[in-house]
């Protein structure tokens, strides 16, 4: 039954991520009226983008539209983009048009950081959306495509060379998964080239992969990745990228193919509050979420730089966001009853990176250390549990399960426009294409073809 919340207070929240949109879960019973802001119409499950990215899984298998995830509960959703906040004003400033509000949650995310080379983005696209993973999988598929036609072999060298830049964990999920499609999914489709002679090339700049794991654990990740065939670079500094592949100062590596994942910027929703932000743009909360100064605005997920029990900061990891969206729920409805507000505290259960089929690299409860296929299981176990709204997790995990082990063929559509070899010949850029609605299935449409995007982890 509809109630009349016109008269309730207002809670705006920025963003239908896992924050923004544990916020409003959180929120659902407490006498307010909600209203969640995003420019897409879906939550997304990034951890698994990857997974798309590389056409193990469909767009439709991990984003689901927020309308019907909350219009139910009576939570109002608007598709729009949102410029920056009026704090002054308790106005949100979108782009076409604006939003009052009683209490405001940030929750906009983080976005990718070329670092100061934005002119990489054209060549070497990131993984945030699905717009990017639908792009990065056409890259890839469409770069197979084009080597079955290629007479000439340097030019058919450069397109089986797939370079990731990045050794953290989507670089390294990357990576291993692109080698396990080429091993094992993609042989037998093609009558010219041999999928397995793709050569995977994982750039990272410090010493290890997984730099923020243990010293073993990194090291095991890299052995796992060399096992499949991914050759691992480390210690090595990408200098330039252009249409004919990277380079790392004066070496070159030909490859139509390059993916970023290395680089985190915060969402730039940030830089209009006018309050201190972090290195890497994030806002320096008060230990209750709140804004110093402001404490009708909370900013969670990403987007927040907060420090957990142990001194550290808390990690740009979905169940830290997941919890903080809660978290700043509670303390709205605290002060509605007129209580003083909690401070945030962060329950680590753990995180792993994924290096292929049943073997993963983590660490549980921040002090256990895990690897192989007890870190694989662990992983699915926390991933199931944080699924929200998808069908019924069984039938999900069924339908992963079977998409997984069997290397389903069903998401390795190629969508946008097909390049003429020729072009790809005389060295141009492949041409970007579209995430076309053919492919991001009917319930999930894309909205905003994001521009340079991001990498958390
Ligand atoms: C490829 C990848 C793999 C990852 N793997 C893992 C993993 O295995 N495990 C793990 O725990 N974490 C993982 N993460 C990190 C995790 O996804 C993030 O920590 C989490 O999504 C942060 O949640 P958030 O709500 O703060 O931001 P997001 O989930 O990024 O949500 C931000 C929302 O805000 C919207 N938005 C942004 N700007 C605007 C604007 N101006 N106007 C309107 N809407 C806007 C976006 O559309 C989006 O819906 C991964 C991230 C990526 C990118």
């Amino acid at each position: 039954m509809k109630t009349n919340r016109e008269n309730l207070p207002h809670v705006v929240i920025l963003g239908g991520g896992f924050a923004g949109l544990y916020a409003a879960r959180h929120l659902y019973k407490a006498p307010v009226r909600i209203t969640l802001v995003d420019r897409h119409n879906h939550h997304l499950f990034q951890p698994l983008l990857y997974q798309v990215a590389t056409a193990t899984l469909s767009p439709s298998e991990i984003a689901a539209p927020l309308r019907g995830l909350l219009g139910p509960h009576g939570v109002g959703v608007l598709l729009a983009d949102v410029q920056g906040v009026d704090t002054a004003g308790k106005r949100v400033l979108l782009a076409d048009g604006e939003l009052t509000y009683d209490f405001l949650v940030i929750a906009t995310g983080a976005t990718h950081s070329y670092f100061g080379n934005d002119q990489w983005a054209k060549f070497a696209p990131g993984l945030k959306s699905i717009e990017d993973a639908v792009e990065i999988r056409r890259r890839v598929l469409m770069a197979f495509e084009l080597a079955e036609r290629e007479t000439d072999p340097e030019i058919r060298r450069s397109l089986l060379n797939f370079v990731i830049i990045g050794g953290g964990p989507t670089g390294v999920e990357l990576a291993g998964s692109l080698a396990e499609i080429s091993r094992n999914s993609l042989p037998g489709d093609f009558k010219n080239i041999d999928p397995r002679e793709a050569r995977i090339i994982l750039i990272e700049g410090v010493k290890n992969v997984l730099p923020v794991y243990p010293e073993d654990l990194s090291l095991k990740a890299r052995r796992a990745l060399e096992k499949l065939g991914v050759e691992v670079r480390t210690g090595a500094r990408v200098t330039n990228i252009d249409e004919t592949g990277v380079f790392i100062g004066e070496e070159h590596i030909p490859a139509r193919t390059v993916v970023w994942a290395a680089g985190v910027a915060a969402s730039p929703v940030a830089r209009t509050l006018g309050v201190e932000l972090d290195r890497a743009g994030r806002v320096l909360v008060a230990p209750e979420l709140t804004v110093p100064g402001h404490e009708d605005i909370f900013v969670v997920g990403d987007l927040a730089s907060v420090k957990g029990d142990d001194g550290k900061p808390v990690p740009g990891l979905a169940p830290a966001a997941m919890q903080m969206g809660k978290q700043a729920a509670a303390n709205i409805r605290r002060r509605l009853e007129g209580k003083p507000m909690q401070p945030f505290k962060y329950w680590d259960r753990g995180s792993y990176a994924v290096i292929g089929r049943g073997h993963a690299v983590g660490i549980a409860f921040r002090r256990f250390k895990q690897s192989g296929f007890p870190a694989w299981a662990a992983w699915l176990l926390i991933h199931i549990t944080f699924l929200i709204g998808f069908r019924s997790r069984l039938a999900v995990l069924l339908n992963w399960a079977y998409s997984y082990l069997t290397f389903a063929k069903s998401a390795r559509i190629i969508t946008g426009p097909t390049p003429r070899l020729d072009q790809v010949e005389q060295g141009r850029a492949l041409p970007a294409g579209s995430a076309s609605a053919v492919d991001v299935a009917a319930r999930v449409h894309a909205t905003r073809p994001e521009a340079p995007p991001p990498v958390t982890h």
